[in-house]
């Protein structure tokens, strides 16, 4: 057992609390919220998502009304309906009209651009981001007229976004500029704001962070408000050795650090959206993961230490992957092969998700998303279209239906049975491993084995490193 000092405070203390969609999806839900806002006693800026499961919901109706199905009028009505009754049940009377009063005008602004799509047939992404906007734009203000005294405050206004490629990604220092100007001079002891949320800077169209974005967006807010917590409440007991739904023998993680939660993020632990933990880390504010159905659950703390170097903390998957293989003989120049794969992807604003092991031998592979393979494949052709006409390179290759398993901890690169280990157990279960990495930053082991393989893969990691036998 290790021991493990709380992160120290004086003085006034503020946190940031961030409520997911499983938080906030029902008016039973709603009340555990209060519960823990309520008996707080710290200044607090609320973070909340649409109502559980809203955000998927909205993006089907608009999938239905632009193909012209006549049931995107049921689910309007379902939609208007759920936060009608969760008004009625959840907010004092004497303010239920109130609430009405912001909450109806938004429904009908709502239907209308429903009626709109289904009349033209068509989905412009502009249309979609302001129809997914509702959910965060509603349930904000419902959860601040929940909590008696708190102040709402318009995350469209306060949380700017610009383009790189296709994407929208945070202007973090407009967004921190603004967090300060509004958020920050907040009297109240409660503050309220939507998460996920957001509005271009150039042509204040509504945004947003990317699903999942509400942590981000409470993570943004933690750091320009120089927070000293930030929570994450969700409806686990904490970060998991794995993903529960697919382990059900995952255990809660009391401690990470940043670097170990970065890289369990950004290998497909879902319960955090992987850009949250930057901003927070790099002000070295400490983030919990809590229960919020089970408030006194002690949780995950993510801080800037890790427990126990070396040891693994969890294993995780990103699904929906594929290879990219190179082969000829220049590509047993890694480093020329690198930097021109890199900078060619990075042209066409493509991540890679992870890198092959270099080897001596004539092929160079690594992996991207699925949705990106074509156009990595294409960008390759390009930059390697001299080497493939002098044959230095024969053959450039895209194979879909992978996934990535990766078990992370601390140092866990530099301990050298830990990859034998792993091998040897996905061996004895017949797994066959395309390729691998075992992280430059000696953070993680990564496989890529084929995507029907990897919940197995999973069982049979999680079982080695964490179950007692
Ligand atoms: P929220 O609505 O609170 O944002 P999410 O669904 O985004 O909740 O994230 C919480 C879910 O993440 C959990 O219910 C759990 O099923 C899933 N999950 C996946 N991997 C992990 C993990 N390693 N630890 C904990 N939860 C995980
Ligand atoms: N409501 C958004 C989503 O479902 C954002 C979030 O919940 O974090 O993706
Ligand atoms: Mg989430």
């Amino acid at each position: 057992m290790s021991t493990f000092a709380l992160p120290k405070y004086t003085g006034a203390y503020m946190k940031v609390l961030k409520f997911g969609g499983t938080s906030v999806g029902t008016a039973e839900s709603l009340t555990y919220v209060k519960h823990i806002v309520e008996s707080g006693e710290d200044r607090m800026v609320v973070v909340v998502s649409a109502l559980g499961g809203l955000t998927d919901k909205l993006l089907a109706t608009a999938a239905l009304a632009s193909s012209g199905d006549q049931r995107y009028k049921d689910n309007m009505l379902s939609i208007a309906e759920r936060h009608r009754g969760i008004i009625t049940a959840i907010i004092a009377p004497e303010f239920q009209d109130e609430v009405s009063s912001t909450v109806e005008p938004m429904l009908e602004e709502l239907g209308k651009l429903y009626d709109g799509v289904a009349l033209i047939g068509e989905l412009p992404d502009q249309t979609l981001d302001r129809i997914v906007s509702f959910g965060e734009r509603m349930s904000s203000v419902i959860v601040s007229r929940m909590i008696p005294g708190a102040t709402h405050f318009n995350s469209l206004d306060i949380i700017k976004t610009e383009k790189w490629f296709n994407k929208n990604i945070a202007d973090t220092v407009l967004t921190d500029r603004n967090i300060k100007e509004t958020l920050g001079l907040c009297k109240s002891k409660v503050a309220v704001i939507g998460g996920f949320i957001s509005t271009d800077r150039d042509s204040g169209e509504i945004t947003n962070l990317g699903r999942g974005g509400s942590d981000y967006t409470a993570a943004l807010v933690a750091a320009a408000l120089d927070a000293d917590c930030l929570e994450i409440w969700t409806d686990v007991d904490g970060f998991m050795t794995a993903d529960p739904r697919i382990i059900p023998q995952a255990q809660v993680i009391d401690r990470l650090s940043f670097v170990e939660s970065m890289e369990l993020c950004s290998f497909g632990a879902k319960v955090v959206y992987p850009p949250t933990i930057y901003p927070v880390f790099h002000k070295n504010i400490p983030i919990r993961i809590l229960n919020t159905f089970r408030s006194t659950a002690p949780g995950t703390w993510i801080t800037d230490k890790a427990a126990n170097l070396g040891e693994a903390k969890g294993v995780t998957s990103v699904r929906k992957i594929s290879i990219i293989e190179i082969e000829g003989k220049s590509a047993e120049n890694v480093p020329e092969i690198n930097s021109r794969t890199f900078n060619s992807l990075a042209k066409s604003g493509i991540s890679v998700k992870l890198v092959s092991q270099p080897t001596a031998d004539s092929s160079f592979s690594f992996a991207v998303s699925t949705s990106d393979s074509q156009r990595s494949a294409k960008a390759l052709e390009q930059e390697f279209a001299p080497d493939m006409e002098t044959g230095e390179i024969s053959r450039i290759q895209a194979t879909d239906g992978m996934a990535i398993i990766a078990i992370v901890g601390e140092n866990i690169g530099h301990e050298s049975g830990t990859g034998p280990r792993i091998l040897n157990s996905l061996q004895r279960a017949g797994i066959s491993v395309a390729t691998s990495s075992h992280g430059a930053s000696a953070m993680s082991h990564a496989y890529v084995v084929a995507e029907t393989d990897a919940d197995n893969a999973l069982r049979i990691i999680h079982e080695t490193f964490f179950e007692k036998s």
